[in-house]
């Protein structure tokens, strides 16, 4: 396998949308949380995202597990890579964006690393090096309350050479708009006046092309997926894409039952399940008895599951009405009773997928969790996108598992019957 690009994401929900984003654009995509395992066994892919939760740890733990993922990116082929950041910037004074980048580009000998959150599609624009969410400056945002990093500054030359060792410089959008070979040059001139980042301005997704094709040489470059996107279009462009149209080792769907698993008590989810209430047996489990017998309540659970899933898919489902879960919450904790419900999930798709499921639908982001570290699994190559942000799911590595992980509120009414047809397809 020869990787065109490697990424390395601080958090876990950022790199899945990066590996999401990449995958739209045409390059065959891996994700895997934390560091590949060993001897893992990887099909012919473009590009490669490796997951860590680096974001809020101490920098040098973020420092030693980045350059681990770097070593291994390069070792694989790719010639750039992406250290994926929040594209709010989200970091403090002393990390982890500065350090990480500082650690990086002297292991690869980067002259200077051009560094830009910017995402328009998502409303992240970076103006004069400030950055803007939807129509206000990071400092205005919700992010300025973040528990964990509060934004109270939006000028990212500022907020970067704070937590960098070297000295931050800004390429404004007028050079940005020049084009491809005046962003070269910009960045040499910096580079030469011993700059080791700059900030580059970004509006609209034609700047991030011109950014993806201008660094794209590089060795390095740390952004959000809109940087992704850039560089992803380059490489399309240069014709290096392959793996995506010569993917001769697409596989069938695992053969086995399907079935949805709902932990999320969002509208959108509750919608999708009376839906899918007219397509297929749904069991609504007991919230009360999931938190104070979990275990008795999922061994029911699944011996329902079992008699019927022969004849198509099951949905087993936890979620409530707003005032049930407020009164359950009351009763019991919020956080007790959402673990609680959240592990009582992951044993029912452990005994799923013992009992032959090979095609597994979560609905809620942490229950999605509680199900990917149940089953062990550490690796993803990405397939179609069955809503916005929700891709098919193909495991890699022992248990081979085709997967629909969604945030609670993601996807239309017939979401569920959308992701089983789309998780047929080959992958
Ligand atoms: P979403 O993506 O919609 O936020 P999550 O899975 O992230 O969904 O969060 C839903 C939380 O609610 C989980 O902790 C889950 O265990 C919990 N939960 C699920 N069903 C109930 C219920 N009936 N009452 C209270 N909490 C519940």
């Amino acid at each position: 396998m020869t990787l065109v690009l490697g990424c390395i994401a601080d958090d876990y929900t950022g790199a899945s949308d990066l590996a999401n984003t990449l995958t739209r654009q045409g390059l065959r995509t891996i994700q895997t949380i934390g560091l590949p395992a060993p001897g893992l066994d990887l099909p012919e892919v473009d590009a490669m995202v490796i997951a860590f939760k680096s974001r809020s740890i101490p920098a040098e733990e973020a420092i030693a597990l980045s350059r681990l993922a770097d070593r291994w990116l390069r070792t694989a082929g790719a010639s750039h890579v992406l250290f994926k950041i929040c594209s709010t910037f989200d970091s403090t004074d002393a990390g982890n964006i500065g350090p990480v980048t500082d650690a990086l580009r002297a292991d690869c000998g980067a002259s200077i690393v051009a560094v830009t959150p910017a995402f328009p599609g998502t409303n992240r624009t970076v103006f004069q090096g400030n950055l803007y969410v939807g129509s206000v400056p990071l400092n205005e945002s919700p992010l300025k309350d973040h528990p964990l990093n509060p934004m109270r500054d939006a000028n990212l030359v500022r907020v970067l050479a704070r937590q960098s060792s070297s000295t931050v410089g800004l390429v404004p959008i007028a050079t940005v708009e020049a084009g491809v070979e005046a962003l070269r040059e910009a960045l040499a001139a910096l580079a030469a006046e011993g700059y080791g980042d700059a900030i580059i301005d970004a509006i609209f997704d034609r700047h991030l092309e011109t950014i993806g094709e201008a660094v794209l040489d590089n060795p390095l470059s740390t952004g959000a997926s809109g940087l992704g996107l850039g560089l992803a279009r380059a490489l399309v462009a240069r014709g290096r894409v392959t793996a995506a149209s010569a993917s001769g080792d697409q596989r069938a769907a695992p053969p086995g039952h399907a079935a949805i698993i709902a932990g999320s008590c969002s509208r959108a989810t509750l919608e999708q399940i009376a839906v899918a209430e007219h397509a297929m047996p749904v069991r609504h489990l007991s919230p009360e008895r999931l938190v104070t017998e979990g275990a008795t309540e999922a061994v029911e659970a699944l011996a329902w599951a079992k008699s019927r899933l022969a004849l198509g898919p099951v949905l087993i489902a936890s979620s409530a009405m707003p005032e049930d879960v407020t009164a359950l919450q009351a009763k019991h904790g919020g956080a007790a009773a959402g673990h609680a419900i959240e592990q009582a999930l992951a044993t029912i798709a452990e005994g799923l997928v013992h009992a032959g499921v090979g095609r597994l639908v979560v609905a809620g982001g942490e229950t999605s969790g509680a199900v990917v570290d149940r089953l062990g699994l550490a690796a993803f190559l990405l397939g179609p996108e069955i809503a916005p942000g929700v891709p098919v799911l193909r495991t890699i590595g022992d248990r081979d598992l085709v997967l629909a992980l969604k945030s609670g509120n993601f996807g239309g009414p017939d979401f569920f019957a959308r992701a089983l047809t789309a998780m047929e397809q080959p992958l």
